[in-house]
């Protein structure tokens, strides 16, 4: 039997409660179709710099490197400075283990209320550039005095980082309905996203089989909303990703529901799965949280190592579960964070 060793790493808040319960899940289909996990659990975050100053130890990726996968709720606690958790965990595991497709599928699950007045389905996925752009780090505040003060943040894209992720966007599309959509504001920002739109201009003349077609960010945002069913892979950059993937869930019917893959394409370092959403520290420890977006993350973990079954597996009974109307609070339900991991379980 195959055995997949998985680094667990819930984080903090709503973290804690989610990524058992969806481990529940994957571990039932792993019964069903003959597969098992060998898990270690990782304390890493917020609650850990509280003891020790920092997110994880100096060995953590090393340590890390040896799994098939990590499998991560979500950082960051009231009271500890919000830009900790990108910097000191986030970006550093995405870019070490070259984590360069952020892989955000949107659709609509049966049974949820969403908030577009249109009834039409759809069904699309968010690739988002993950190592570059505007999230380098790269900058500096000039705080001389008082009255004067600067702050500057540089993106950095290169041509490696937009040829890598745009193939992974093309190809993706070949398994899809064949259009890509990119997503740039190269109106405006003259040097960084001119530069995307000419390297995925030239990429895409190798998919001649590929409708490829090209937005900017103001507008496909506002494509989310009142006409989401035309897109199928949507490419963008690291901070527009972001943005456009908490549209996503948004028009899903909550944060709640979105999954994500922190993808390593050539499979030379472990790839993370996450939800799209944080830790909720306003939700947390009352044990309402959706693990929905969490159970999806896991669906991708089952993909990216090849269960395809499993996967598609789950996805069907979490479907059948929203369905039958049994839906956590932020969709309008009563049921706790376990009853719907459970339901799923026996829906399986
Ligand atoms: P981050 O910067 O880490 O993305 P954030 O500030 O964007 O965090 P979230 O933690 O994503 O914030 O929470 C945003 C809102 O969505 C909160 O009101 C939270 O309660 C709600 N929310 C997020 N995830 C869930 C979930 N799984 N179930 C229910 N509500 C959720
Ligand atoms: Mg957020």
């Amino acid at each position: 039997m195959t055995k997949y060793k998985i680094a667990v790493v819930p984080g903090d808040g709503i973290g804690k409660e989610i990524v058992p319960a969806a481990m529940e899940v994957l571990l039932a289909a792993g019964e069903k179709f003959g597969f098992s996990f060998d898990m270690e659990n990782f304390d890493y975050g917020a609650g850990y710099y509280l003891e020790h100053g920092k997110f994880m130890p100096e060995d953590a990726l090393e340590k890390l490197k040896a799994f098939d996968a990590v499998y991560f709720g979500a950082v960051g606690l009231p009271g500890v400075d919000d830009t900790l958790p990108a910097k000191d965990y986030t970006f550093k595991v995405r870019t070490q283990f070259q984590q360069y497709v952020n892989y955000r599928p949107v659709r609509v699950y049966p049974g949820v209320t969403r908030p577009l007045r249109s009834e039409k389905p759809f069904d699309f996925v968010v690739v988002r550039e993950n190592t570059e752009g505007e999230f380098v780090q790269v900058g500096n505040q000039y705080l001389p005095d008082e009255e004067n003060g600067m702050g500057v943040d540089t993106s950095i894209f290169t041509r490696k980082g937009i040829e890598r992720v745009a193939h992974y966007a093309f190809q993706l599309a070949r398994t899809r309905r064949n259009k890509v959509t990119h997503v740039t504001k190269s109106n405006t920002l003259i040097n960084s996203l001119s530069y995307w739109d000419r390297v995925i201009k030239e990429v895409a003349t190798q998919y001649p089989d590929v409708t490829h077609d090209q937005m900017y960010i103001d507008n496909a945002s506002a494509s989310f909303v009142l006409k989401p069913e035309v897109f199928d892979v949507v490419l963008t950059t690291n901070l527009f990703g972001d943005i456009l993937s908490d549209l996503g869930g948004a028009i899903m019917g909550s944060l709640g529901l979105g999954g994500a893959g922190n993808i390593n394409p050539e499979k030379d370092f472990p790839s993370m799965f996450e939800p799209i959403h944080g830790s909720a520290p306003d939700i947390a420890g009352k044990n309402i949280a959706n693990p929905i977006g969490q159970i999806w993350s896991g669906v991708m973990m089952l993909e990216h190592l090849g269960e395809n079954e499993a996967a598609n597996a789950i996805l069907a009974a979490v479907d059948k579960t929203t369905e039958s109307g049994v839906l956590p609070v932020d969709l309008g339900g009563s049921s706790s964070t376990q009853e719907i991991s459970k339901a799923v379980i026996s829906n399986l």
